[in-house]
């Protein structure tokens, strides 16, 4: 998905800053932002004061919304730098086209990962026959220093490990959890988990103590640590925990972002990140002018053009609060 906000404001981000070292319950509320015509989503990351949890540096959330008569997602073709992207649904398809040469529908409980590293463009589109229902997150994890240049590659994984407890059914998309490691690439240690929970279950779900995390609810009442979190609001939680208690008073879907505070210093502006404002300047007349990003092909329309560079000096900052 694309960062399609008009404002396209600049969101300085990573470094030690930000960071709360021991366990918190910082409830984060969701900014909503139009996609397109028919989409609407649920920004949880950047947030208001916190911007990234470990490498994970952006959080959507999307429906469930009914797209029976209707287009669905369209995202045209846009470019990425320095990130990954991450799709998964509960419901619906997505279809995937990249600048790599990938075709890939994505399905409930597959996980499209794209690493952009240099230069990467993509389109994402509800195929012309979907289902009724469209639910899911579209999230970003950005490539550290030593990776960010890497050439662009596509992965798709539709079957992913599983960690299951009663009432509980943990897939891990990133990372590893409680010994089951996901076969997807990862560049800086993360997890990233979907946990689908039965009405009733009460349970534990084993931690790393080193790792900053968070919990996006995705659908039904769970109660993360005590605090009660509804769909499309997420619970940050600090680092310091080995475990975390789950409650669900419904059936429930949450996911799991977590990972090592990212320690270096970024600038997050529309579909890149970035190191320096010269970096983002010319990443922008790249894609504008049609270089390096390369050419999705299949898409029915144009591609999206990039919004105007606010006039503000970009410069990442460590500690903002
Ligand atoms: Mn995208």
């Amino acid at each position: 998905m694309s960062n399609l906000d008009r404002q396209a404001v600049p969101s300085l981000c990573g470094g030690r800053g930000f960071v709360v070292a021991e366990p918190v319950r910082e409830l984060l509320s969701p900014r909503r932002v139009q996609l397109g015509a028919s989409t609407e989503v649920r920004r949880l990351l950047p947030n208001l004061g916190r911007r990234m949890i470990g490498a994970w540096a952006f959080v959507d959330h999307y429906g469930p919304d009914d797209i029976a008569d209707e287009p669905g997602m369209q995202v045209p073709p846009h470019p990425h730098m320095g990130l990954q992207t991450v799709s998964w649904l509960h419901d619906g398809e997505v279809l995937h086209r990249d600048s790599t040469g990938s075709l890939q529908t994505i399905r409930p409980r597959e996980l499209g990962l794209m690493t952009s590293g240099r230069a990467i463009s993509h389109s994402e589109e509800s195929p012309k026959s979907h289902a009724r229902f469209l639910h899911g997150a579209q999230l970003w994890v950005a490539l550290p220093d030593e990776h960010r240049h890497m050439e662009p590659k596509f992965e798709h994984h539709a079957d992913l490990p599983t960690v299951t407890a009663p009432g509980l059914e943990a897939t891990v998309l990133l990372g590893a959890l409680d010994g089951a490691a996901s076969p997807g690439s990862t560049y800086s240690p993360i997890v990233g988990a979907d946990l689908a929970l039965t009405a009733g279950t009460e349970t534990r779900l084993p931690l790393v103590p080193d790792f900053e995390y968070g919990v996006l609810s995705m659908s039904g009442e769970a109660h993360v640590d005590g605090v009660p979190l509804l769909p499309g609001s997420m619970l940050y939680l600090g680092c310091g925990r080995d475990e975390l208690a789950l409650r669900a008073a419904s059936d429930a879907g949450l996911m799991l972002l977590g990972g090592e505070p990212f320690e270096e210093e970024l600038i997050m502006w529309w579909n890149f990140v970035g190191r320096t404002q010269e970096e983002i300047e010319r990443a922008r007349e790249d894609w504008m002018k049609g270089a390096r990003f390369g050419e999705v092909k299949g898409y029915d329309g144009a591609p999206l053009r990039a919004p105007e560079l606010p006039d503000l000096p970009l410069k990442p900052r460590g500690r903002v609060r």
